[in-house]
C-alpha cells in the first residue's frame, strides 16, 4: 500500500486513523455482526450512533443549547435554495455578500425566492471587504456569506456584524478548522467531503428560532428545516454511513485536543506554505495577507506551461491533485485538517527545488 498526499479541495483527505479505524469496523461494528452501512437507520443500534454523533459535534463545536443539528443531504448546493425558501418571509428580502464562486451561486439560487442585494462584490476575490464596506440592509431576513473561499483562497477575518438581522454562513471548508463562536449565527451550513468526512452528508447547525419561520408553501418536506428537525433528520434514510465516519473524525479532532489544537497545528502548516510561496521566485499567492485562507492556498507562476510542469512533477513525487480551480488557474492546495505536516513539509521542499527549465 502507498498513501498520496492529496491536496484535492474535496472530496479531500482524510486522517489515516480514521480511514483504519473504518476498515477494522467495517465487517462487525461492535459485535452486530453488520458494518454501519447495512444497519437500518430505524435500529435502536444506528439511532444510539447518530445522536452519539449529534453530541459530539455539539461539544467539540460548542453549539448551544437552543441550536438544532441537522445532518442532511444534497450537499452545501441544495443549501442555496433551502435557506432562502425557509428563511425568507413571502414578499421578503436577504442579503449576500459575493466573495467568491460559490458565494455568487448562492445569491444565484436565491433569487427566485425574493428581492436580494448584493451586499458586497468588488469582483476582486483577492481580499475580503471589511465590515464598513458592507451594505446592509436592516430589514433583510438574514445576511448570507461564505466564510472560506475555497476556489480563491480567502477566508473573512471576520464574522460580519448585522445587528438583529441573522447571519447564515456557508462554512463547507472550514468547519471544524478552528473554534468559531456558534452563537453569532442563525445558521451555518457545510457538506461534509471537506473537513468531516465523505461526501453525501450536509451538516446545517440552526438558531431555533429560525424554525419558527414561515417556509415556503409548495416546498418539499425533506427541503423543510422545521419539519427536519422535528424528525430528527430521519423524515427518510439519512446518509447513514457519513454520520458515522464524521463521528470518527471527531473522536480523532478530540484526540488532538479540540478545534483550539485543530488551530494551531494549521496555521502552522498555512504559514509554512505562504512563507515557500513569498520566498519564492517562481509562484506567488494572489490572496492577500489578512485574507489568506489556512485550508485553501492558491498560487501561481504565471505561466501555464510553468504550472502545468508543476503539477505534473508534484505527482510523481506524491503530492496530487494540485490543479487550481479552471476559475482561478494555477495551483491550489488544499490542506484540511487531515493533511499532516509532512504532506506540507514535503510540498514546501519541492516549491523550493522546482527547476522551471
Ligand atoms: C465545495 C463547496 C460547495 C459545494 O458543495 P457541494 O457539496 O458539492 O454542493 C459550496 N460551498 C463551499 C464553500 C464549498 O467549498
Amino acid at each position: 500500500m502507498s498513501r498520496v498526499y492529496n491536496f484535492s479541495a474535496g472530496p479531500a483527505i482524510l486522517p489515516q486513523a480514521v480511514l483504519e479505524r473504518a476498515a477494522k469496523e467495517m465487517l462487525d461494528w461492535n459485535n452486530t455482526g453488520m458494518s454501519v452501512m447495512e444497519m437500518s437507520h430505524r435500529s435502536k443500534t444506528y439511532i444510539a450512533i447518530c445522536q452519539g454523533v449529534e453530541q459530539k459535534l455539539r461539544e467539540v463545536m460548542g453549539v448551544p443549547e437552543d441550536y438544532k443539528v441537522l445532518f442532511l443531504q444534497g450537499g452545501a448546493t441544495l443549501q442555496f435554495s433551502a435557506v432562502p425558501m425557509n428563511l425568507i418571509a413571502p414578499g421578503g428580502k436577504a442579503d449576500y455578500a459575493v466573495t467568491g464562486n460559490f458565494s455568487k451561486a448562492a445569491l444565484k439560487a436565491a433569487l427566485r425566492y425574493g428581492e436580494i442585494s448584493t451586499a458586497v462584490d468588488t469582483g476582486d476575490y483577492s481580499v475580503i471587504e471589511p465590515q464598513n464596506q458592507l451594505k446592509l440592509d436592516p430589514e433583510a431576513s438574514y445576511f448570507h456569506y461564505c466564510h472560506n473561499n475555497t476556489v480563491y483562497g480567502t477566508v473573512w477575518p471576520y464574522i460580519p456584524q448585522t445587528g438583529a438581522v441573522p447571519v447564515v454562513s456557508d462554512m463547507s471548508s472550514c468547519i471544524l478548522s478552528e473554534p468559531i463562536d456558534v452563537s453569532k449565527f442563525g445558521l451555518i451550513y457545510a457538506g461534509a467531503q471537506k473537513n468531516m468526512g465523505p461526501a453525501g452528508l450536509t451538516v446545517v447547525i440552526i438558531k431555533d428560532d429560525l424554525l419558527e419561520r414561515q417556509p415556503l408553501a409548495a416546498m418539499p418536506a425533506l427541503l423543510s428545516y422545521r419539519e427536519q428537525a422535528k424528525a430528527e433528520s430521519m423524515m427518510n434514510t439519512p446518509p447513514a454511513y457519513g454520520i458515522y465516519i464524521l463521528g470518527l473524525v471527531l473522536d480523532w479532532i478530540e484526540g488532538l485536543g479540540g478545534l483550539k489544537a485543530m488551530r494551531q497545528l494549521n496555521k502552522k502548516k498555512a504559514a509554512l506554505l505562504y512563507k515557500a510561496i513569498d520566498e519564492s521566485e517562481t509562484f506567488s499567492c494572489p490572496a492577500e495577507a489578512g485574507s489568506r485562507s489556512m485550508m485553501n492556498i492558491v498560487f501561481k507562476s504565471g505561466s501555464e506551461e510553468t504550472d502545468s510542469k508543476f503539477i505534473k512533477e508534484a505527482a510523481v513525487k506524491g503530492l496530487v491533485t494540485l490543479k487550481g480551480h479552471r476559475a482561478a488557474g494555477g495551483m491550489r492546495a488544499s490542506i484540511y485538517n487531515a493533511m499532516p505536516i509532512e504532506g506540507v513539509e514535503k510540498l514546501v521542499e519541492f516549491i523550493r527545488t522546482f527547476n522551471t527549465k
